[in-house]
């Protein structure tokens, strides 16, 4: 099956009972037992039918062995990080999604697990930063909002070398372009409130894993922990990954106009994308990924000057998130990473000119035209 294809007939595409298009939302929180112990459904937070269509599908998407769903990609986090003890070292990538930061430096170091944020695109830093207590690495590529590009397949030798567990948050470029687990990573995240989504309606998370005993160990702890996602948020997110392919191919066509116009504009001075030839590691990212996605950060002169762009734009839409139907802009410095300290965020390049947008389904005149006037 090809992607398109799979996203429309993947995981469970045509409910059994009735042949229904769309899989049926079984609004349920227990389901009756044939006899003590004989059940194919429970209890709802341990299984229910219309999560379940939804983790087989993103299983199927990231070709991996099980997938599971959260009511957030930060609840989908926490739970992937319940895997370790106290005692446990984790390098995660330096410039990291803003709550992932949080939730490392906020809540993991009281539970004694000690976390290494590094550069994870300079392999060598990550070898020497490993210890006898690393149990993992978790890395995100591209970078948000910098669009750092790491190397899944070397990142995953050294882990298989030194018996880690490689952890790929595959947001950014979804698994319609990119595919963690063939190129050697053993556990997917997705905050599928983004791309997966699609719509800015829905807050979500998917974890899916390369075997059976982690997808043993991901289930007990979602079963334990709870934070599962609700059956028609799951439904909703079934109907927006029906799109994905269409959409990442309109949002592709797009964000290559806009950057070839910001790659002239006399006010644009740092353009941060994949797709240009001058990043850094261009190369590696179309070894592994076959597209760019609609993520773009770009400096102007300074605060005053991106606040002013941010003002007066009318199709982009001032909000967090990303990877939505609506084209949106936001300051990085000011909101999604306002909760990493001033300092830290110079040190990673995160400046106060910064602007990132997320490119969506607009004429791509209209948007061009949008950023022309507001450059001026
Ligand atoms: C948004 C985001 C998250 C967090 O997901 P939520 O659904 O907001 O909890 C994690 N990682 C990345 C890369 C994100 O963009």
């Amino acid at each position: 099956m090809r992607k398109k294809t799979q996203l429309i007939h993947g995981g469970v595409d045509i409910d059994k009972n009735v042949g229904a298009m769309s899989p049926p939302i079984y609004q349920a929180s227990t389901f009756r037992q044939n006899g003590v112990g004989n059940f194919t459904y429970e209890y709802a937070r341990t299984g229910n039918p219309t999560r379940e269509a939804l983790e087989t599908l993103i299983a199927d998407l990231e070709k991996g062995k099980r997938g599971f769903a959260f009511a957030s990609g930060m609840a989908a986090i926490a739970a992937v990080m319940d895997l370790f003890q106290a005692g446990d070292h984790i390098l995660v990538t330096d410039d990291v999604y803003g709550g992932t930061y949080r939730y490392m430096t906020k809540i993991l170091n009281n539970r004694n697990i000690d976390v290494t944020f590094i550069d994870s695109s300079d392999l060598e830093k990550v070898k020497e930063n490993i210890r006898q207590e690393t149990k993992a690495i978790f890395m995100e590529t591209p970078t948000n909002p910098l669009l750092k590009i790491t190397d899944i397949q070397a990142l995953a030798g050294i882990s298989k070398e030194n018996n880690l567990k490689l952890i790929v948050d595959n947001t950014f470029n979804t698994p319609y372009w990119q595919s963690p687990i063939e190129n050697g990573a053993n556990i997917v995240i997705h905050s599928a409130t983004k791309y997966l989504g699609g719509h800015s309606d829905l807050v979500a998370g998917l974890i899916v894993v390369d075997d059976e005993q982690l997808g043993e160990d991901i289930h007990f702890i979602q079963n334990a922990t709870g934070g599962v996602l609700a059956p028609y948020d799951s439904w909703l997110l079934i109907r927006g990954i029906r799109t994905l392919g269409v959409r990442m191919e309109e949002i592709e066509s797009n964000t290559d106009k806009i950057v070839a116009f910001l790659v002239k504009h006399p006010q644009v001075e740092k353009i941060y994308y994949p797709g240009l030839p001058a990043h850094p590691n261009h190369d590696i990212h179309v070894k592994q990924s076959g597209g760019y996605g609609g993520m773009v950060s770009f400096t102007v002169e300074n605060e005053e000057k991106a606040m002013e762009v941010l003002n007066k734009v009318r199709y982009f839409t001032l909000a967090e998130s990303l990877g939505a139907v609506e084209s949106l802009i936001s300051l990085p410095a000011k909101m999604t990473h306002a909760s990493i300290p001033r300092e830290r965020r110079i040190e990673l390049g995160i400046e106060d000119g910064l602007i990132r947008l997320s490119v969506g389904l607009e004429d791509v005149e209209d948007l061009i035209e949008d950023l022309k006037q507001a450059l001026a």
